[in-house]
């Protein structure tokens, strides 16, 4: 069996191209231990992933080595989520390929969702020539804002759902590219943008695509790819009102992630999904038997130390979690 000695838990950090509108280049904040490929040193501290990306990987080799594995496991059954944590602009919508200017996208920028697609098209078809087993693949496309889960497929997208039914919210069959970009299209549109003074395209809201594979009989694995929204803190946007509201369910999800995190770290008994509407909708991928990719995007500008550390000590946190899936099915 391929990828047996995947670790349920991985963590990969990437550090971002340095942002133009910032002027002059300053040396980055970030060090990349020139032997190894997955230790960094931020501010005197070292830190140790699984993987340690530099500003110049490339989306495949991003791909490759922390996503691709992930794939063999969904069909063997399990839960899989990827998720983008960290501050605004740091690339976590451009590596997990939320956007939906396909035709623009040259391909190598092409992020993890439209590569995910691609090899689970791929292995479907190679699965068909030789069983006549049919997997249908489907996707679903959600967005958590201010605490209430819109599912951006559906004919009434501005109508808050209940987040513990999100099993059944909107799926759409997906049998090509197109597809997906006519998927993210209309899903894209749907959302709730708001500019915030970091970044002018900024979502403050995290979105969940899930590919769904279903097979005769029911079975059902799925890959979740999660966009967080920005991890910076309410402080730093400068917000008021309305926007400051966003800024604090923000804040409570990212929270809430961390907590769900840290009590199965610690093997408790009682674990606080229902704290917030993103654990709720990520519980059943968020247990013992499913895998967890998490990607950190971070800044290599000093002036976003501080965003960087807390990030860092996220994916520190995500590190310690110990999950141990068994062999489902095939
Ligand atoms: P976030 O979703 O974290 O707020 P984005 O993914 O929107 O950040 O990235 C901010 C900008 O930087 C976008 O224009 C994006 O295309 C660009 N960008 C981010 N990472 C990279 C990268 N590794 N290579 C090229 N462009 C990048
Ligand atoms: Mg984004």
């Amino acid at each position: 069996m391929e990828y047996d000695k995947l670790s349920p838990v991985r963590v990969g950090v990437r550090e971002a191209p340095f942002r133009s509108f910032l002027g002059r280049q300053e040396p980055s904040i970030v060090h990349f231990s020139p032997e190894a490929g997955n230790s960094l040193v931020v501010d005197q501290n070292d830190y140790h992933f699984d993987h340690a990306f530099r500003s110049t990987v490339s989306q495949l080799e991003l791909y490759g080595a922390l996503i691709m594995p992930l794939v063999g496991k969904v069909f063997c059954g399990f839960e899989c989520t990827v998720m983008a944590y960290g501050q605004t602009g740091t690339g976590k919508s451009y590596s997990m390929g939320m956007t939906a200017d396909n035709q623009a996208t040259s391909e190598e920028h092409l992020g993890v969702l439209p590569r995910c697609l691609c090899d689970i098209l791929d292995r479907v078809a190679a699965k068909q020539e030789n069983t006549l087993e049919r997997i249908q693949v489907s996707a679903s496309y959600i967005e958590i804002y201010n605490e209430k889960a819109y599912d951006l497929l559906a004919a009434t997208p501005m109508d808050p759902m209940l987040a513990s039914r999100s099993d059944s919210c909107t799926c759409l069959p997906l049998a090509s590219q197109e597809d997906l970009q006519r998927l993210l299209q209309l899903g894209n549109n749907n959302r709730h943008v708001r500019r915030t003074n970091m970044n002018a395209n900024s979502s403050r809201s995290h979105a969940i695509v899930t590919i769904h594979l279903r097979r005769q009989g029911g079975q059902l694995s799925r890959m979740n790819i999660v966009d967080l929204a920005g991890s910076e803190g309410v402080r730093r946007t400068g917000h008021k009102g309305v926007a400051r509201q966003e800024g604090v369910s923000i804040n409570m999800g990212l929270l809430s992630v961390n907590k769900v995190v840290m009590a199965m770290a610690a093997g408790h008994a009682v674990i606080p999904y229902r704290d917030s509407v993103l654990t709720t909708v990520l519980q059943k991928s968020l247990t013992s038997q499913s895998y967890l990719t998490l990607l950190a995007c971070i800044s290599p500008h000093a002036c976003d130390l501080s965003e960087t550390i807390s990030t860092l000590r996220f994916a520190k946190s995500a590190k310690r979690l110990r999950l141990n899936p068994q062999q489902l099915m095939m």
